[in-house]
């Protein structure tokens, strides 16, 4: 896509420092990072979300992000590995081309997950079930 950031990344069009690349998959560092290491893998192809991405594509780029994210471990020292993608703008993505962040974890490194609520009595069947009868 003609103004998308990461599209020019892929066409080398914006400098990046790139970690792996293949035929249809690059990965390149954050540049801001949440710790140094902080890696974007993405398909070269535009999709917006994982949710349009093509299953081959997915699939493809879930075993990439497997490889980066042991070499990031390996290459940083981290203890762990947090995956993020966020999906639309009310999600937190700010770039529309999906990109998973795979980030190096750390012992007291501060971070925390978002905040866990709980059901009321009988809602978990509600939702298991809205969510069952939505399956594409
Ligand atoms: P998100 O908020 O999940 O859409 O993540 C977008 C990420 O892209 C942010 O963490 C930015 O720091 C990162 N980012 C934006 N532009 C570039 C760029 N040109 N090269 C590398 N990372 C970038
Ligand atoms: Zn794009």
């Amino acid at each position: 896509m003609k103004d998308c950031i990461f599209c020019k990344v892929v066409r080398g069009e914006i400098p990046s420092a790139r970690v792996y690349e293949d035929e249809n998959i690059i990965a390149f560092l954050d540049i801001a990072p949440v710790h140094k290491g902080h890696t974007l893998v993405i398909a070269k192809e535009h999709y917006e979300t994982i949710m349009e991405l093509p299953d081959r594509l997915l699939q493809e780029l879930a075993v990439a992000v497997k490889r980066v994210s042991r070499a990031v471990m390996r290459a940083t020292n981290a203890g762990g590995i947090s995956l993020s993608l966020a999906n639309h703008g009310i999600a937190g993505q700010t770039v529309p081309h999906a990109h998973f962040h795979v980030m190096p974890r750390f012992e007291g490194d501060g971070l925390r997950h978002w905040p866990q609520g709980k059901y009321a009595e009988g809602e978990m069947k509600e939702y298991s079930e809205k969510i069952k009868a939505s399956m594409e």
